[in-house]
C-alpha cells in the first residue's frame, strides 16, 4: 500500500526561523581546519563528473565543457555536459510526470522535506557546500559563509512564509463556507541561476517546488560544482525524482526549449538584465502556444550607490564602501558601485580609502589573508580591462588605486577607485560586476540636487546607502530615492540582505522586485482557487422585488 500523504488528527506548527550565525574561520580554528580538509578532499577527487539530473537519474556526460578554479584556472575540478534539446525535453517530461502526485501533496509534507534540507546543509553537507563554493565560484572562507548561511535560512524561512500563505482563508458567513485552494502553476517551472551565490542556486529551484510545483534547474555553468552539491541535498532530504530536474549548458539553448512548451509556466530568473530582456522577448513570441501566461519573475542587475552628508561619519563610510565594493571582488548584484561624496568628507576620506584598498590582499581564497578572490571567468576579467583601458583614455576620469588585471594564474583583478569629474559617465551609470567603485564628488550645499543626479544617472533601482547623521538629509534622502531601490540602507553597506529580515529585489532595470525571501516570491508560484460551499442552497428562483 502506497499513502502520498498521511493526513495526522491535527495542525502542525512550523518551526519559528531564525538566522544562522557566522563562524569566524580564525587560522587553526576547527572550522576552518574542517573546511581546508575538505577543500583537499574536493581537489584530491580530480576532475569531478557533474552529470544531468533527469527524474533522479544521472545521465552519461558526453560532450563536455571544463569546470575550474578561477583563482586557479588551470586547476580543473570537474566537466558538465553541454545542453542539449532532447536533454531538456527530457527534463520537462519528468516535471510533467511527477506534478500530479507532487501538486497534491499534503503541504506539511513538502515543509518537512525542505525543513530537512536546512539540516543537511547545515550539517552533513556544509564543510563540502563550503569547499566546492570556494573553490568553483572563488569565495573566501566568510564570504563563502554567508552564502551557506543564507541557504539554509532561505530553506528555514521559507516554509514559514509558505505556512503564511496556506493558512491564509478567506471570511466566511452563516450558511457559506469559503476555502482558499492555494494550488501550484499549472504546468512545470524553468529556474535559471546565477554564478554567484549557491544560495540563490538552490533557493529558485526549491521555491516553486515547496509551493507544489515541479522545476527544471539549469545553473549557471560556472557554480556546476557547488550546484551538484545542492541537488544531493534535494534528493537526501526527500525531493521526489522528477520534481526538480538538473540540466546543464547554455542558458539561451535551454531556455529556447523550455519557451517552446506549451506547459511552461513560469520562469524564475536571477542574473543579468540584457538576458531576462531576452527571456521576456522570448515568451512575448510564443504567447499564443501558452496554456496560461508564464509568470516572470526576474532580478537582475544593479549599479548601487552609496551617497554620503556632509554629517556622515567618514570612518563608518570606508568601512562600508570596503566592504560593499570589493568583499567577492564586486561580484554581488547589491555591490556598492559608485559613490557621491561631499568635499568636505572627501579631504577626511580620500588618503585612507586609497591606503586601505590597497592593502587589500588579492589572491587565492584558501588562503586566510584573502580579501579579494578572482573574477569568475576570462570574460569578466577582459571586462573590467576594458572599462580601465577607456578610464585610462579619458581625462574626465583619474583612477586612485588598482586598475591592472592578471590572468597568469587566475583571473585576478586589482580592487579599482576610479575618482571622475563627468557625473553622467559611464563608470557612474553601467554595471561592471567587478571590483570597480566610481567616485563623484559634490560641492557640500548641494545634496539636493545630488540624489536627483544619482536617481536618474542609471537604468537600475536595486539597493542603495545613504550616510548621514542629519535627520533631515535623511528623510530628503528616502523622499527623493524612493523609487532609486528596492532596498535602502542608512549608514549601512547596500549588500547582505539577511533571509527574514530584509527582502531582496529592485525594479526599474534591476527586475520585477518580487522580494526574494517574502512571503511576495512564494505567492508567485500560486495560482489561488476560491472553493464556495453553500450550506443552504437556494430553493426559490424568484426575487422578492418582483412582487
Ligand atoms: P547571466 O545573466 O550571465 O546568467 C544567469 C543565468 O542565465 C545562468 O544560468 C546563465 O547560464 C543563463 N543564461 C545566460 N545567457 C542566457 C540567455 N541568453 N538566455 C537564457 N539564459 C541565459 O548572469 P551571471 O553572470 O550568472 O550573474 C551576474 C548577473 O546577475 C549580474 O548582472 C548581477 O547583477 C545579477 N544578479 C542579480 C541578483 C538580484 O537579486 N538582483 C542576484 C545575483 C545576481
Amino acid at each position: 500500500m502506497t499513502i502520498a500523504s498521511a493526513r495526522i488528527a491535527g495542525n502542525p506548527r512550523v518551526p519559528e526561523p531564525v538566522n544562522e550565525q557566522a563562524r569566524g574561520y580564525a587560522p587553526g580554528s576547527v572550522e576552518a581546519r574542517s573546511v581546508l580538509a575538505a577543500i583537499d578532499a574536493v581537489k584530491a577527487a580530480g576532475v569531478r563528473d557533474l552529470p544531468n539530473v533527469i527524474n533522479g537519474v544521472r545521465r552519461p556526460i558526453g560532450d563536455s565543457d571544463p569546470v575550474v578554479a578561477p583563482h586557479e584556472h588551470a586547476l580543473q575540478l570537474g566537466r558538465i555536459p553541454v545542453a542539449s534539446a532532447e536533454a531538456v525535453n527530457a527534463a520537462i517530461d519528468a516535471a510533467l510526470a511527477a506534478r500530479h502526485d507532487w501538486s497534491r501533496m499534503d503541504w506539511q509534507d513538502r515543509v518537512a522535506i525542505f525543513l530537512r534540507a536546512a539540516e543537511l546543509v547545515n550539517s552533513k553537507y556544509r564543510d563540502e557546500l563550503m569547499a566546492t563554493t570556494m573553490l568553483g565560484q572563488s569565495k573566501t572562507f566568510h564570504q563563502a559563509e554567508i552564502d551557506v548561511n543564507e541557504l539554509v535560512d532561505f530553506f528555514r524561512y521559507n516554509v514559514k512564509l509558505a505556512e503564511q500563505i496556506y493558512t491564509g482563508q478567506p471570511f466566511s458567513v452563516t450558511g457559506v463556507h469559503n476555502v482558499m485552494d492555494h494550488r501550484p502553476l499549472e504546468g512545470f517551472v524553468l529556474a535559471l541561476t546565477p554564478f554567484n551565490f549557491t544560495a540563490i542556486a538552490g533557493n529558485l529551484p526549491s521555491t516553486p517546488a515547496l509551493m507544489g510545483n515541479v522545476v527544471v534547474w539549469k545553473p549557471s555553468e560556472k557554480s556546476a560544482l557547488s550546484s551538484d552539491v545542492v541537488m544531493r541535498i534535494f534528493e537526501e532530504a526527500g525531493v521526489p525524482a522528477g520534481v526538480i530536474n538538473l540540466v546543464h549548458g547554455d542558458g539561451k539553448l535551454v531556455t529556447e526549449v523550455a519557451q517552446a512548451s506549451e506547459h511552461l509556466a513560469g520562469i524564475s530568473f536571477t542574473g543579468s538584465t540584457a538576458v531576462f530582456r531576452d527571456i521576456w522577448r522570448g515568451i512575448a513570441t510564443n504567447l499564443d502556444i501558452y496554456r496560461s501566461y508564464p509568470r516572470l519573475v526576474g532580478e537582475t542587475g544593479g549599479k548601487n550607490a552609496v551617497i554620503a552628508h556632509p554629517s556622515a561619519d567618514p570612518q563608518a563610510l570606508l568601512v562600508a564602501l570596503v566592504r560593499g565594493a570589493f568583499e567577492y571582488q564586486g561580484q554581488k548584484c547589491s555591490a556598492a558601485s559608485r559613490a557621491y561624496i561631499p568635499r568636505s568628507l572627501w579631504r577626511e576620506l580620500r588618503e585612507p580609502l586609497i591606503e586601505t584598498t590597497a592593502g587589500l590582499v588579492v589572491g587565492d581564497v584558501t588562503r586566510h589573508e584573502t580579501y579579494v578572490g578572482a573574477v569568475i571567468d576570462d570574460k569578466a576579467a577582459d571586462r573590467l580591462g576594458a572599462a580601465f583601458d577607456r578610464v585610462k583614455q579619458s581625462s574626465d576620469h583619474e583612477i586612485l588605486v588598482g586598475g591592472s588585471v592578471s590572468t597568469d594564474k587566475g583571473w585576478f583583478v586589482e580592487p579599482t577607485i576610479v575618482e571622475t569629474t563627468d557625473p553622467r559617465s559611464f563608470v557612474m551609470s553601467e554595471e561592471f560586476f567587478g571590483p570597480l567603485l566610481s567616485v563623484y564628488i559634490y560641492e557640500d550645499e548641494d545634496w539636493d540636487q545630488t540624489l536627483r543626479l544619482l536617481d536618474t544617472t542609471s537604468q537600475y533601482a536595486l539597493t542603495c546607502s545613504v550616510f548621514a547623521s542629519d535627520r533631515i538629509a535623511i528623510n530628503t534622502a528616502l523622499d527623493v530615492l524612493r523609487d532609486n531601490a528596492g532596498m535602502t540602507y542608512i549608514n549601512d553597506k547596500p549588500t547582505g540582505a539577511t533571509m527574514g529580515q530584509q527582502s531582496f529585489g529592485g525594479s526599474r532595470g534591476s527586475g520585477t522586485n518580487d522580494k526574494t525571501g517574502s512571503v511576495l516570491a512564494l505567492q508567485r508560484w500560486v495560482s489561488g482557487r476560491f472553493i464556495k460551499e453553500n450550506m443552504t442552497p437556494d430553493l426559490d428562483w424568484t426575487y422578492p422585488y418582483m412582487g
